[in-house]
């Protein structure tokens, strides 16, 4: 084992870091596997590589792509990464699928997806780490996208899925959230239902090279529906699209609302204000992750949970009660 240097990395995690900073995929494909250890050694030096990493992110911009199976998300990203490059962007693609834990991955799982993009240099494409729940494999989404930055990675795409509160944790860890919707599907129905629209930025509508007037009449809905919804941003109204992502049709279009959406909240301080907030709320939902994991722990409460447990599903106790006898615990 190398010694410890005067940051606490040793000197095996300095040659990482360092590594990760130059570009080098292998100590930035090896950081990212040291992230996502739920090993607690592992754990306790990512943290530190972490945090020697940081001062060299944040030079980015985040963009979230979300949809249901079929939407094309990833015949979007891949049109969209092959763009970016061409304009001299380097892209990293990282997913958050809480069902991969289960399925063995059903977004970016499957090498055959972004075939053309995960063959050029200037991109790095990383599935879904399978920590089991949404926050778990959130935390390490959020860690590996720290680490792509500093690694120089300078548009960071994250896919999701419409799992559960999937959208809500992606749509709180990255600057521009954007809803890939399909004409036709009832999709947008959907969308609205669930409250999906409301914390997009920007809704596009794929494969428009199917029925050009079906999505254009799509868009037209959606814009209706938009003016009945609330807003984000006072500044910021959510902009429509059509695109075909395998026609590579709109994607330069896109890109461009997505440097108005950051010009126009950098403009108001909106921009910086989000990701202060968005780095707080992170810190918040791991000590209360933090906490719970404490308390189950504490051997007091272990010993009196069962019992407890049972008494509030019967009836004996109410759950008010139970709970603060279990929390009352950890004062000692
Ligand atoms: P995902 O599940 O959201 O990632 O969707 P995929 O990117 O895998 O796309 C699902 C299917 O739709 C694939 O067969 C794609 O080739 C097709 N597809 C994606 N985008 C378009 C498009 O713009 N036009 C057409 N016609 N087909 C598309």
């Amino acid at each position: 084992m190398s010694s410890a240097t005067a940051g606490g990395l040793t000197a095996a995690d300095q040659h990482l870091v360092e590594g990760v900073l130059a570009g080098r995929r292998r100590a930035l494909a090896k950081t990212i596997t040291l992230v996502e250890s739920t090993h607690s050694d592992h754990q306790r030096r990512a943290r530190q590589v972490l945090a020697a990493l940081l001062p060299h992110t944040g030079r980015t911009i985040r963009v979230g792509i979300s949809g249901s199976p079929g939407a094309g998300k990833s015949t979007f990203i891949e049109s969209l990464g092959l763009y970016l490059i061409d304009a001299g962007r380097r892209v990293a693609v990282l997913a958050v699928d809480p069902s991969s834990s289960v399925s063995g991955g059903s977004i970016l799982g499957d090498k055959t997806r972004m075939e053309l993009l995960c063959r050029r240099d200037e991109a790095f494409i990383r599935p879904s780490p399978s920590a089991g729940s949404l926050g778990g494999v959130a935390d390490k989404t959020r860690e590996a996208m720290l680490v792509c930055e500093a690694a120089g990675f300078d548009v960071i795409i994250v896919e999701t899925v419409g799992v559960g509160q999937s959208e809500t944790t992606v749509a709180g860890m990255v600057d521009a959230f954007v809803l890939l919707q399909l004409p036709n599907a009832g999709d947008d129905l959907q969308a609205i239902k669930k409250g999906i629209v409301e914390i997009a930025d920007l809704i596009v509508f794929n494969k428009a090279d199917i029925d050009e007037r079906a999505a254009a009449f799509a868009r037209g809905q959606m814009r209706a529906a938009l003016t009945m919804l609330r807003s984000n941003s006072p500044n910021w109204r959510p902009p429509v699209l059509t695109v075909s992502a395998l026609a590579k049709r709109g994607i330069a279009e896109f890109w461009a609302e997505i440097e108005r959406y950051r010009s126009v909240l950098s403009a108001t301080g909106e921009f910086d204000e989000k990701r202060r907030r968005q780095a707080v709320d992170w810190m918040w939902s791991l000590i209360d992750s933090g906490l719970r994991r404490y308390f189950r722990a504490h051997p007091a409460v272990r010993s009196a949970l069962p019992e407890l447990v049972r008494d509030v599903a019967e009836g004996h106790t109410t759950p008010g009660a139970a709970a603060s006898r279990l929390l009352a615990y950890l004062k000692h």
